[in-house]
């Protein structure tokens, strides 16, 4: 059997860009580096796919131990659903004119095959779909045509007592019929997709919406590398359909932008004010919501992680799950600062639950930057109150609005900025080199190791520093004391 060529995710790869697809197979070294989130996000899935298999117990895992398995597996695979006539294999591995995919299920039952696709996510996505068409099409004409095919993903509705329940964390949802009617574009797509992979260059597919739709792409370092280091892309408060079209009328300079390019007075404003001081800031606005923070006031950092099966009693999937917390108040003229890490075992609401008690009696405001799981967090200790830790008058200020709406921009700052490119562009802070996303992301899979529990301490230390300072950095820059 001939060595495939295309596989699940080279096929959807090449669905979102061809150059894409061309660029990961013969220049990979062009890629930008895999983010450490990225990494943790792919383990969660492989996680969830290996839980979703105590659902169809005793199978045969047929997955190769290495790529130059392959072949041998499609082989083993087909030999096996000839011999049983029942049976269930894990990674069944197909394949059809040189595409190769590796199913998560497969059931046979009286010799009838039922094919299901594990997803680590609340919902079924279109790629989902092209994903389990793909799937569909390779083991149809490779002989083994599957009666029904289903996707597994995750009931966010769940809410865990006790013991896990599976039949109830997972939902079944039967999608032959949708990816029936996707055969013909896979089938032209393979092709269109085989034939990119002949070409001796690259295909020139200039940048757009695919460049981040439906998933970013790990080559926007070579592919927008033209842009100039300040450009129209940086206007966040633009949509990105309007950036695109400035930038498709040959406007990607700031400075080749005029008036009429840009709709609103506000815009025009910003621009201005971006051209001329390479920063926008509005004072105005900031000043009203600093005015209402009581001024004796601390700051407060809570580490948070979405774990996609839950851990904990009461807790749901993905929920947001305490793991840490960092304050800083001053009290009676001292500075105190307290920082805590939880133990993975316990449940961290409690310990946090005793903390914010502690901050709720001492009747200060906190000042947080883009903790978008707090809400849900307090919500949950609220509904779920231990006796005695009433919280209800705990108040706190998330000061990362100021970005996320434009009333502060500085070119380099998204609108999700995080406190480390607050450091990087607008305190000119050197952050210890050792607080990478690396952190977040083993933070996030709760792997935490000793070496690891240090280094997140000193990051929750970082990030109040940092927060602090860039709260001073508005007060100065907008004159208020
Ligand atoms: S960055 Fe955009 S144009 Fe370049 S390969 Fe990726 S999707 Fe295609």
């Amino acid at each position: 059997m001939e060595k495939h060529l295309l596989s699940k995710s080279t096929f959807i790869r090449g669905s979102q860009c061809l150059k894409s697809l061309y660029l990961h197979k013969k220049r990979p070294f062009l890629r930008d580096p895999l983010s450490a989130e990225q990494r943790a996000k792919f383990s969660r899935g492989h996680d969830v796919g290996f839980l979703a298999r105590q659902l169809f117990p005793g199978g045969i895992d047929m997955k190769p131990k290495a790529p130059s398995q392959y072949q041998k597996a499609v082989e083993k695979t087909s030999e096996y659903i000839i011999s049983e006539k029942n049976g269930i294999i894990y990674e069944a591995t197909f394949q059809f004119n040189r595409v190769l995919i590796m199913l998560d299920v497969l059931e046979i039952k009286d010799g009838k095959l039922y094919a299901y696709e594990v997803k680590s996510s609340k919902a079924i996505s279109q790629t989902y779909l092209l994903d389990a068409a793909l799937q569909y099409y390779v083991m149809s004409n490779a002989g083994f045509k599957p009666l029904d095919f289903e996707i597994i993903y995750i009931d966010q509705n769940y809410v865990r007592k006790g013991e896990l329940a599976l039949d109830k964390l997972f939902i079944f949802k039967p999608v032959l019929e949708e990816i029936l009617g996707k055969q013909h574009y896979v089938s032209s797509q393979i092709e269109k997709e085989k034939e990119t992979l002949l070409l001796k260059h690259s295909p020139k597919i200039d940048i757009g919406e695919h460049c981040i739709h439906p998933y970013p792409c790990d080559f926007t370092g070579h592919c927008w590398k033209h842009l100039p280091d300040i450009s129209v892309f940086d206007l966040h408060f633009l949509s990105f359909e309007e950036r695109m079209q400035l930038y498709t009328a040959g406007k990607a300079n700031l400075a080749d932008l005029s008036k009429e390019d840009l709709k609103t007075a506000e815009s025009i404003e910003k621009l201005k004010s971006i051209l001329e001081q390479s920063f926008y800031l509005d004072c105005a606005h900031i000043k009203k919501k600093i005015a209402k923070i009581n001024p004796d006031r601390g700051f407060l950092h809570i580490l948070l992680r979405r774990p996609a099966i839950p851990e904990f009693e009461n807790t749901q999937p993905y929920q947001a799950i305490p793991f840490g917390i960092a304050y800083a108040f001053e009290s009676d003229g001292e500075k105190k600062a307290v920082a805590e890490l939880f133990e993975a075992q316990d449940d961290p609401f409690v310990s946090l639950t005793d903390h914010l008690k502690l901050l709720n009696d001492l009747k200060k405001d906190f000042i947080i930057f883009k903790q978008p799981g707090i809400n849900e967090i307090i919500a949950h200790i609220l509904k779920t109150q231990q006796p005695g830790k009433d919280i209800s008058a705990f108040r706190y200020y998330d000061i990362s609005d100021f970005i996320r709406d434009f009333h502060f921009f500085r070119p380099g700052l998204k609108t999700d900025t995080g406190l480390e490119k607050i450091a990087r562009f607008i305190l000119k802070d050197k952050i210890s080199a050792k607080i990478t996303s690396e952190i977040e992301a083993a933070s996030l899979l709760n792997k935490l190791s000793v070496a690891n529990r240090a280094i997140i301490a000193e990051y929750q230390q970082e990030n109040l520093r940092i927060l602090e300072n860039f709260f001073d950095f508005l007060r100065k820059k907008c004159n208020i004391v």
